[in-house]
């Protein structure tokens, strides 16, 4: 490595870790049952820590909503005369899981790591025997938490890193970039950041979230998701005079539930296999509900799966007389590949935006949905990026700084090649 490099690489390093460390001391986990806008109140406090922050540098249209919703412009910096490039856009999410502690996060920094087990409090342990992505970064700055909290990376890894980006390219004017839109969303760990989504600030034709994990890898692909609200309709007698007359609905949910092939389960399948997972059920004799996800990467076999659903439920009607099943399914969200497609040159500068970074890209797909993909059926084609961490929603996640590094510089490639391309 050149020693041009090495400076660089040591204002990253000192910048992004400064940031990260301090994001992660705002406790901005999200609250499913919450109904404030954000669902919690540290996912504003941070969105208003880095307002400030952007303050300093010189935005356009620098908002921050009641909603917790942070947009911002970074000017283009083109000689005049030159083809305009499209906006784009860099989004990361301000909150942080449920699934693992978010308050008081320690962040433990293991510098030149040497490859060995990890141990934190609570008898957490990162073991490379488990975690082999661990030897990857022996002499580099491993970060975890203590082992009592989630680390946080997802996605405040994101944040630093597009924070970072941005106070480079507003240092090196020498780097010339079109209009770069920052857009920081808050409860996108309860799918809720997409339902609030104000689109209509959105001026960037095409977006990136740094949202994905190990360094190098796009995720370009996800399910295509819906979800079917099941009503079951018994008949409901004293249960001293039923003979022959008491229809029990849960009796009807559970010969459903043996319907549904276990073959095709979430905890049967993975890769490109899809499936119906079972998530709510609750009720009486007299009615019951059942809430099923289906998913699938392709919209012809989902669509196979809601009509086997609705077979299902005949079958059980038919199981049941005088009983009634009805079947209610709804659009979540659609694979965003099929929009992706038609600019193929969004992901073709990302993979050389990384490749510049020093890493190979890697494409992969996601099992599970992402806010790129609302976006991307939106009109607003978005990918996701990796931000560089592991063993997202737990308490042995971890982040290797380098990593963070190499997404920080696919921001700032990402901006100039999209300009050199116009
Ligand atoms: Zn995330």
């Amino acid at each position: 490595m050149d020693k041009e490099n090495t400076t660089h690489d040591n204002w990253f390093r000192e910048r992004l870790l400064k940031r990260f460390t301090d994001y992660i001391k705002i406790d901005t986990t999200s609250d499913r049952h919450s109904q404030s806008q954000p669902t919690t109140p540290g996912q504003l406090e941070l969105a208003e820590k880095l307002f400030g922050e952007l303050k300093n540098f010189s935005l356009a249209d620098l908002e921050l909503g009641a909603g917790g919703f942070l947009f911002a412009t970074l000017p283009a910096n083109l000689p005049l005369g030159s083809k305009e490039p499209p906006v784009i856009g860099f989004i990361a999410h301000l909150d942080t899981s449920e699934a693992a502690p978010g308050k008081d996060i320690r962040a433990q920094l293991h510098e030149d790591y040497n490859g060995g087990v990890i141990k934190l409090k609570d008898g957490v342990v990162l073991d490379p025997d488990e975690f082999p992505d661990l030897l990857d970064y022996r002499g580099d700055t491993v970060i975890t938490s203590d082992g009592t909290t989630l680390l946080g990376a997802d996605d405040k890894a994101g944040i630093a890193e597009i924070m970072t980006a941005v106070e480079y390219l507003q240092s090196h004017k020498e780097i010339k970039h079109g209009n770069i839109q920052i857009i920081f969303t808050p409860d996108e760990e309860q799918g809720l950041s997409m339902e609030r989504f104000p689109m209509e600030k959105v001026k960037a034709e095409y977006c990136y979230t740094l949202d994905g994990g190990k360094e190098g890898t796009i995720e370009d692909e996800c399910f295509e998701a819906y979800k079917a609200e099941l009503i079951f309709r018994g008949i409901s007698i004293h249960p001293g005079d039923a003979r022959g007359k008491l229809v029990n609905a849960i009796e009807m949910v559970n010969s459903f539930l043996t319907l549904l092939p276990q073959a095709e389960s979430a905890q049967a399948t993975d890769e490109r296999y899809g499936f119906y997972f079972p998530l709510e059920i609750k009720g009486s004799p007299e009615e019951a509900e059942l809430l099923l996800y289906l998913r699938d990467f392709e919209r012809e076999v989902v669509k196979r799966r809601i009509e086997a659903v609705k077979t299902f439920a005949q079958s059980v009607e038919a199981a049941y007389p005088g009983g009634k099943v009805t079947v209610n399914v709804k659009k979540q969200y659609s694979n965003m590949l099929q929009h992706l497609r038609k600019v193929p040159e969004v992901t073709a500068l990302l993979e050389e935006a990384i490749r510049e970074s020093g890493i190979e890209p890697q494409t992969e797909i996601v099992r599970g949905g992402t806010d790129g993909a609302r976006l991307s059926e939106l009109g607003v084609p978005t990918p996701n990026v990796f931000a560089g961490g592991f063993n997202f929603h737990s308490r042995k996640e971890w982040v290797p700084l380098s990593a963070m590094v190499r997404a920080t510089k696919t921001v700032i490639n990402l901006s100039r090649l999209w300009a050199e391309r116009a």
